[in-house]
C-alpha cells in the first residue's frame, strides 16, 4: 500500500509519527493474534481527514489483502458510503485489533488491551471530528458501555471532544437483507447520511 499518497499534505512531523507507527504495528509481536496472522491490517484512507471508521478486527480477505473492509462485508460498506457520497479515499477505515483472530472470532480484552495504544495513536495523528463505531466491539471499547448496538445506533456521544456514532456492522447488515422501514438496512442508511452531513459540516 502507498501509504506516503496516503499522508499527503501532512506536515513532515506527522508524517514521520505516522511511518513510525506503521512500523511498530507491522512488526508488532504484542498479542497471540501476531501468531495467526498473514498480514497486519494497520488500516487504509485518508491521514487527512476528519471522518474515522472503526470495526473490530480483520478477516479472512483482509488478512490475505492487508487492507480492513475489503471482504463482502466491506464491499457492502463501501457501496453504503457511495450511495451516500462518501469516497473511501476521503476518509480513514481501521479496527480495534490489526491482526485476524483465529476463525474471525471476537478479540479478547487482552488482545484489544495489547492493540489500544495503536488506535489511540492513530486517532491523535489523525484527529477526526467525527468517529463511527461499526458493530458492538468498537461501540463497547471506545464508549465503554453496555448498551447493545441496537439501543444505542444512530445516537451521538462526546469522546473526547469528538463525536462518536455507533452504527450497525455492515456483516450484520449482510444477515438482515430486509429494506422495511425500521429494519437495520433503513436505519443505516439514515445513520450514514447523518454522518456524512456532520462530516460535511466539520471541514
Ligand atoms: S493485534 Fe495488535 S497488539 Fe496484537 S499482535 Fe496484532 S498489532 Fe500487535
Amino acid at each position: 500500500m502507498d501509504h506516503a499518497n496516503l499522508t499527503k499534505g501532512i506536515p513532515e512531523k506527522k508524517h514521520q509519527a505516522w511511518e513510525k507507527l506503521l512500523g511498530a504495528v507491522e512488526t508488532c509481536r504484542k498479542c497471540p493474534l501476531c501468531q495467526g496472522r498473514t498480514r497486519v491490517v494497520f488500516g487504509d484512507g485518508a491521514m487527512n481527514t476528519r471522518l474515522v471508521f472503526v470495526g473490530e478486527a480483520p478477516g479472512a480477505e483482509e488478512d490475505e489483502q492487508g487492507i480492513p473492509f475489503v471482504g463482502k462485508a466491506g464491499q457492502l460498506l463501501t457501496r453504503i458510503f457511495e450511495a451516500a457520497g462518501i469516497d473511501r479515499k476521503d476518509i480513514y477505515i481501521t479496527n480495534v485489533v490489526k491482526c485476524r483472530p483465529p476463525g474471525n472470532r471476537v478479540p479478547s480484552i487482552e488482545e484489544m488491551l495489547a492493540c489500544e495504544d495503536f488506535l489511540r495513536s492513530q486517532i491523535a495523528l489523525i484527529n477526526p471530528s467525527v468517529i463511527v463505531c461499526l458493530g458492538a466491539t468498537p461501540t463497547k471499547w471506545i464508549l465503554k458501555t453496555n448498551e447493545s448496538i441496537s439501543r444505542i445506533r444512530g445516537k451521538w456521544f462526546d469522546w473526547k471532544g469528538i463525536k462518536v456514532m455507533p452504527m450497525f456492522h455492515p456483516s450484520f447488515l449482510l444477515r438482515n437483507q430486509s429494506k422495511k422501514k425500521g429494519s437495520p438496512r433503513e436505519l443505516t442508511w439514515i445513520d450514514i447520511q447523518e454522518v456524512r452531513d456532520r462530516w460535511l459540516e466539520s471541514r
